[in-house]
C-alpha cells in the first residue's frame, strides 16, 4: 500500500541509492514539489523533460520516454493528499530497469536530473532537516502524544483526565505501559510523563517538544526527569481551540530552527577538531580522501557547497577532483574517464558507509574551509603508514 516514507525507510533507501552501480544508462532523479497540486508538478516535469529530450539520442531517448511515462503514471495514481514532496528514481529497460518512488509530508524543490547514478542530495537534506521528534500536547483536561516523522504527525497516545482513561496506539508497547499510581498530588502530569518516557524509550526517540496550555506545559517541564529534559527542544504554547495541524506546524518550525542551531554547533566542533586535535578534515580533497578511507564519523556540508566537477574512471573506479585533459585514466590507462559530480560522489561514499550527513545552511565558517568537511573517528596517529596512496 502507498504510504508516506518514514525516516527508517529513508535511511535504508539512501544507502540503497548510494550503492546503485552505474550501468551505462542514466538514472532519472526527479524531485517534485507537490504544494501546488497536479498543475505544479506537471509544469515542472514538462519543462525539464523538454530540455532533456533535446540532449538525448537513440536508445537513451527511448529509455527516457519510457521512464517519464512511469513517473507520470506513479504521480497520477499513487500520490496521497497530504504529500508535499515526491522523489522518484528510475532507470529504463536498457540500463537494467529500476524504480524507487517516495512521497513525504515535507516539501521538496522541483529538481530533475539525468546522471549515471541516483542524485541523493535533496534526500539527505530532507532527512537531516526534518528527521523526527515527539510532541506532548498538554491541555487542562486532556493530553496527547504525537510522533512527527519527516514532517508527518501520527497520534501515539491519548490521555483523558475526566475519565482517567489512557489509550495507547497499538504499535507502541501497550503491554509495557503501567500507570504510576504513586503521584497522587499531580497524578495527571506524572501519568503523562511516565507514558512519554516509555513511548520515547521504546521508539528510540531523541527529540521532544512540549506544546499546549502554557501553565500545564510549564508544570510538565518542571517535572521532567533528566533524560527527557536533555531531549527537550522547545516549549510551544497552544490553545484548546487551535487546530492540531497548526500546532504541529508551529512545532515543526521550532524543530527546524533547533536543527539549524545544532548544525552550526557541529561546524564549531569541526573547527575545533581541525585546530587542536586533528580530529577533523576540511576541503574537498581531504574530505574525499577521508571518506574513501572510511574513517569518517560525520560528513558536514554547506547547503551552498557547489564544487567544480571531478573525474571518475568507469573501468577501475579511480576518482579525483582535478579533471584530466584526456579521457585516459591516470591509474589504469583505459580511455574511460568521465566527469563526476563531486558533491554527489561525497554523499554516495557517506551513504555507502551509512554515516550521518549534516547539511548546514549558509555557514561562513564552513564556506571559508571549502564548504565541506568530516569529523573523523580517530586522530591521524591511528592511521596506518601503509595505506595506499590516493589518486588525487
Ligand atoms: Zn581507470
Amino acid at each position: 500500500m502507498t504510504h508516506l516514507t518514514t525516516l527508517a525507510e529513508l535511511k535504508r533507501h539512501i544507502t540503497l541509492l548510494a550503492s546503485a552501480e552505474e550501468t551505462g544508462a542514466p538514472v532519472v532523479s526527479a524531485y517534485l514539489n507537490l504544494e501546488n497540486g497536479e498543475t505544479g508538478w506537471r509544469e515542472a516535469l514538462d519543462e525539464r523533460a523538454h530540455i532533456l529530450r533535446r540532449v538525448l539520442k537513440g536508445d537513451d531517448r527511448a529509455d527516457f520516454e519510457e521512464v517519464l511515462a512511469k513517473i507520470e503514471d506513479w504521480l497520477t495514481t499513487e500520490l496521497l493528499t497530504d504529500a508535499k514532496g515526491a522523489a522518484i528514481f528510475v532507470r529504463g529497460r536498457f540500463g537494467g530497469a529500476f524504480m524507487l518512488p517516495m512521497q513525504f509530508a515535507a516539501p521538496l524543490p522541483n529538481w530533475i536530473a539525468l546522471y549515471p547514478t541516483p542524485n541523493i542530495y535533496h534526500l539527505v537534506e530532507l532527512k537531516d532537516i526534518y528527521h523526527r521528534y515527539v510532541i506532548l500536547l498538554a491541555m487542562p483536561d486532556w493530553a496527547s502524544i504525537l510522533e512527527v516523522n519527516l514532517g508527518a504527525a501520527t497520534t501515539r497516545a491519548w490521555i483523558d483526565r475526566s475519565e482517567l482513561r489512557t489509550r495507547v496506539g497499538s504499535e507502541w508497547t501497550r503491554s509495557h505501559y503501567q500507570v504510576h499510581q504513586a503521584h497522587r498530588g499531580d497524578r495527571f502530569v506524572h501519568e503523562k510523563i511516565a507514558l512519554l518516557e516509555q513511548l520515547m524509550h521504546a521508539g528510540g526517540q531523541t527529540h521532544l517538544i512540549l506544546a499546549g496550555d502554557p501553565e500545564i506545559a510549564a508544570r510538565v517541564r518542571d517535572a521532567l526527569p533528566d533524560d527527557l529534559l536533555d531531549k527537550l527542544v522547545d516549549v510551544v504554547p497552544a490553545g484548546e481551540r487551535d487546530r492540531q495541524a497548526d500546532v504541529v506546524m508551529a512545532t515543526l518550525s521550532s524543530f527546524i530552527e533547533h536543527e539549524k542551531r545544532e548544525s552550526h554547533s557541529i561546524v564549531e566542533s569541526l573547527v575545533q577538531g581541525l585546530r587542536s586535535q586533528n580530529l577533523a578534515v576540511a576541503g574537498t580533497a581531504d574530505t574525499l580522501d577521508a571518506l574513501r578511507w572510511g574513517e569518517v564519523d560525520m560528513l558536514v556540508m554547506d547547503s551552498d557547497y557547489h564544487p567544480d566537477p571531478g573525474w571518475l574512471c568507469t573501468a577501475c573506479q579511480a576518482l579525483g577532483i582535478e579533471v584530466p585533459e584526456t579521457p585516459v585514466c591516470p591509474q589504469c590507462g583505459e580511455s574511460a574517464v568521465r566527469s563526476m559530480n563531486v558533491r554527489e560522489a561525497l554523499l554516495r561514499l557517506a551513504g555507502q558507509l551509512e554515516r550521518p550527513v549534516e547539511v548546514v545552511e549558509q555557514s561562513d565558517a564552513l564556506m571559508s574551509l571549502g564548504g565541506v568537511g568530516c569529523l573523523l573517528r580517530y586522530g591521524p596517529d591511528f592511521r596506518n603508514n601503509d595505506r595506499p596512496r590516493s589518486s588525487l
